[in-house]
Protein backbone atom coordinates (compact mmCIF):
# COMPACT_ATOMS: atom_id res chain seq x y z
CA UNK A 1 0.00 0.00 0.00
CA UNK A 2 1.05 3.34 -0.72
CA UNK A 3 0.35 6.49 1.70
CA UNK A 4 -0.53 9.87 -0.53
CA UNK A 5 -0.78 12.80 0.98
CA UNK A 6 -2.29 15.82 0.09
CA UNK A 7 -0.34 19.82 1.16
CA UNK A 8 -1.79 22.81 1.47
CA UNK A 9 -5.60 22.37 1.15
CA UNK A 10 -6.77 24.77 3.79
CA UNK A 11 -6.62 28.55 3.06
CA UNK A 12 -5.81 29.29 6.98
CA UNK A 13 -3.11 26.23 7.42
CA UNK A 14 -1.19 28.29 3.80
CA UNK A 15 -1.34 32.07 5.41
CA UNK A 16 0.15 30.28 8.67
CA UNK A 17 2.98 28.86 6.95
CA UNK A 18 3.32 32.01 4.12
CA UNK A 19 2.93 29.63 1.56
CA UNK A 20 0.74 30.42 -1.90
CA UNK A 21 -2.44 29.01 -3.04
CA UNK A 22 -1.91 25.90 -5.16
CA UNK A 23 -3.59 25.44 -8.23
CA UNK A 24 -3.30 21.99 -8.12
CA UNK A 25 -3.20 19.96 -5.14
CA UNK A 26 -0.10 19.59 -3.89
CA UNK A 27 1.17 15.71 -3.69
CA UNK A 28 3.66 13.93 -1.51
CA UNK A 29 4.24 10.25 -0.93
CA UNK A 30 5.30 8.49 2.93
CA UNK A 31 6.52 4.84 2.80
CA UNK A 32 4.44 2.53 4.33
CA UNK A 33 7.00 2.33 7.23
CA UNK A 34 5.80 5.68 8.07
CA UNK A 35 2.96 3.96 9.62
CA UNK A 36 2.30 4.46 13.20
CA UNK A 37 -0.64 2.52 14.48
CA UNK A 38 -3.04 4.45 17.09
CA UNK A 39 -2.19 2.04 19.78
CA UNK A 40 1.86 2.93 19.88
CA UNK A 41 3.62 5.95 20.96
CA UNK A 42 5.36 8.15 18.85
CA UNK A 43 8.70 8.67 19.38
CA UNK A 44 10.60 12.40 18.85
CA UNK A 45 13.25 11.69 16.11
CA UNK A 46 16.55 12.63 17.24
CA UNK A 47 17.44 14.50 13.64
CA UNK A 48 14.98 17.08 14.61
CA UNK A 49 14.08 19.81 17.43
CA UNK A 50 10.46 20.67 15.88
CA UNK A 51 8.36 18.12 15.18
CA UNK A 52 4.40 19.61 13.92
CA UNK A 53 1.47 17.76 14.26
CA UNK A 54 -0.61 18.04 11.56
CA UNK A 55 -4.01 16.50 12.27
CA UNK A 56 -6.20 15.52 8.91
CA UNK A 57 -9.22 13.58 7.47
CA UNK A 58 -7.86 10.11 5.84
CA UNK A 59 -9.50 8.03 2.89
CA UNK A 60 -9.12 4.83 2.38
CA UNK A 61 -9.05 3.19 -0.96
CA UNK A 62 -11.06 0.25 -1.53
CA UNK A 63 -11.06 -0.53 -5.29
CA UNK A 64 -7.88 0.05 -8.10
CA UNK A 65 -8.32 3.10 -9.97
CA UNK A 66 -6.84 5.05 -12.65
CA UNK A 67 -7.89 8.38 -14.06
CA UNK A 68 -11.19 8.80 -12.20
CA UNK A 69 -13.39 10.94 -13.29
CA UNK A 70 -14.31 13.41 -9.61
CA UNK A 71 -18.16 11.98 -9.88
CA UNK A 72 -17.03 8.22 -9.76
CA UNK A 73 -14.49 9.54 -7.04
CA UNK A 74 -17.30 8.33 -4.47
CA UNK A 75 -17.28 4.50 -5.81
CA UNK A 76 -13.55 4.54 -4.69
CA UNK A 77 -13.53 4.89 -0.47
CA UNK A 78 -16.27 3.60 1.67
CA UNK A 79 -14.15 5.20 5.10
CA UNK A 80 -13.42 7.83 6.45
CA UNK A 81 -10.73 8.26 9.06
CA UNK A 82 -8.13 10.45 11.00
CA UNK A 83 -4.89 10.90 11.91
CA UNK A 84 -1.44 13.39 11.57
CA UNK A 85 0.82 14.08 9.47
CA UNK A 86 3.97 14.29 11.73
CA UNK A 87 6.45 16.91 10.15
CA UNK A 88 10.03 17.99 10.75
CA UNK A 89 9.35 21.09 10.00
CA UNK A 90 13.26 22.60 11.06
CA UNK A 91 14.18 20.25 8.58
CA UNK A 92 11.55 20.47 5.81
CA UNK A 93 12.66 24.13 6.03
CA UNK A 94 16.31 23.76 5.59
CA UNK A 95 15.70 21.05 2.89
CA UNK A 96 13.02 23.34 0.76
CA UNK A 97 15.04 26.70 1.44
CA UNK A 98 17.55 24.57 -0.59
CA UNK A 99 15.33 23.70 -3.32
CA UNK A 100 15.73 20.43 -2.39
CA UNK A 101 12.70 17.50 -2.12
CA UNK A 102 11.55 17.65 1.48
CA UNK A 103 10.53 13.82 1.58
CA UNK A 104 12.43 12.70 5.18
CA UNK A 105 10.85 15.80 6.51
CA UNK A 106 7.75 14.11 5.78
CA UNK A 107 8.12 10.44 5.57
CA UNK A 108 10.17 9.19 8.46
CA UNK A 109 9.25 6.21 10.61
CA UNK A 110 6.20 6.85 12.48
CA UNK A 111 5.51 9.90 10.99
CA UNK A 112 2.09 8.84 9.69
CA UNK A 113 -0.56 8.19 12.90
CA UNK A 114 -3.63 6.51 11.31
CA UNK A 115 -6.29 6.47 13.59
CA UNK A 116 -9.54 4.39 13.49
CA UNK A 117 -11.43 4.52 10.19
CA UNK A 118 -15.50 4.90 10.18
CA UNK A 119 -18.23 3.51 6.94
CA UNK A 120 -18.62 7.28 5.43
CA UNK A 121 -22.11 6.00 5.53
CA UNK A 122 -22.24 7.11 9.46
CA UNK A 123 -21.96 10.87 8.48
CA UNK A 124 -24.46 12.91 7.30
CA UNK A 125 -22.25 14.87 4.71
CA UNK A 126 -18.44 14.51 3.71
CA UNK A 127 -18.42 18.38 2.38
CA UNK A 128 -19.19 19.42 5.82
CA UNK A 129 -17.78 17.44 8.49
CA UNK A 130 -15.77 19.01 11.94
CA UNK A 131 -12.55 17.33 13.06
CA UNK A 132 -10.14 18.39 15.91
CA UNK A 133 -6.99 17.64 17.37
CA UNK A 134 -6.44 18.05 21.15
CA UNK A 135 -3.23 18.47 22.59
CA UNK A 136 -3.16 17.62 26.59
CA UNK A 137 -7.10 18.13 26.96
CA UNK A 138 -7.12 21.28 25.18
CA UNK A 139 -8.58 21.95 21.37
CA UNK A 140 -5.24 22.79 19.49
CA UNK A 141 -6.62 22.14 15.46
CA UNK A 142 -10.03 22.48 14.63
CA UNK A 143 -11.58 21.77 10.64
CA UNK A 144 -14.37 21.51 8.64
CA UNK A 145 -14.13 19.71 5.12
CA UNK A 146 -15.99 22.69 3.81
CA UNK A 147 -12.76 24.32 3.92
CA UNK A 148 -10.91 22.46 1.52
CA UNK A 149 -9.79 23.68 -1.61
CA UNK A 150 -9.72 20.37 -3.20
CA UNK A 151 -12.40 17.95 -2.16
CA UNK A 152 -12.42 14.46 -1.42
CA UNK A 153 -13.56 13.42 -4.78
CA UNK A 154 -11.26 15.86 -6.57
CA UNK A 155 -8.40 14.98 -4.72
CA UNK A 156 -8.77 11.31 -5.72
CA UNK A 157 -9.73 11.89 -9.37
CA UNK A 158 -6.13 14.54 -9.22
CA UNK A 159 -4.33 11.39 -7.68
CA UNK A 160 -5.53 9.08 -9.73
CA UNK A 161 -4.21 10.45 -13.30
CA UNK A 162 -0.93 9.88 -11.82
CA UNK A 163 -0.75 7.21 -9.56
CA UNK A 164 -3.00 3.93 -9.97
CA UNK A 165 -5.07 3.80 -6.84
CA UNK A 166 -4.60 0.04 -5.30
CA UNK A 167 -7.00 -1.05 -2.54
CA UNK A 168 -5.39 -0.01 1.19
CA UNK A 169 -3.84 2.68 0.12
CA UNK A 170 -4.40 5.89 2.38
CA UNK A 171 -5.36 9.95 1.34
CA UNK A 172 -4.19 12.47 4.06
CA UNK A 173 -6.25 15.20 2.82
CA UNK A 174 -4.46 18.41 4.09
CA UNK A 175 -3.82 19.87 7.43
CA UNK A 176 -5.84 23.28 8.91
CA UNK A 177 -4.67 25.74 10.61
CA UNK A 178 -2.76 25.40 14.18
CA UNK A 179 -0.29 23.29 13.82
CA UNK A 180 2.34 23.10 16.59
CA UNK A 181 5.08 21.41 17.99
CA UNK A 182 5.48 18.49 20.31
CA UNK A 183 7.19 17.49 23.18
CA UNK A 184 7.46 14.50 25.18
CA UNK A 185 4.64 13.58 27.53
CA UNK A 186 2.27 14.99 25.65
CA UNK A 187 -1.28 13.56 24.83
CA UNK A 188 -2.79 14.29 21.39
CA UNK A 189 -6.75 12.89 20.68
CA UNK A 190 -8.07 12.96 17.54
CA UNK A 191 -11.75 13.42 17.25
CA UNK A 192 -14.10 13.37 13.94
CA UNK A 193 -17.17 14.92 14.35
CA UNK A 194 -17.87 13.38 18.18
CA UNK A 195 -15.72 10.05 17.47
CA UNK A 196 -12.67 9.70 18.60
CA UNK A 197 -10.33 8.44 16.12
CA UNK A 198 -7.15 8.00 18.26
CA UNK A 199 -5.39 8.66 21.49
CA UNK A 200 -1.35 8.54 20.94
CA UNK A 201 1.23 9.49 23.58
CA UNK A 202 4.49 11.58 22.40
CA UNK A 203 7.69 9.99 24.01
MG1 LIG B 1 0.01 17.61 6.04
Amino acid sequence: MKIICIGRNYPQHIDELNNERPENPVIFLKPDTAILNKEQAFVIPEFSNQIEHEVELLVKINKVGKYIAPKFANKYYEQIGLGIDFTARDLQSQLKSKGLPWEISKGFDGSAVVGAFFPKSEFTSLENLNFHLEKNGEIVQKGNTNEMIFVIDEIISYISQFYTLKVGDIIYTGTPAGVGIVAPNDVLVGYIEDKKAFELKVM
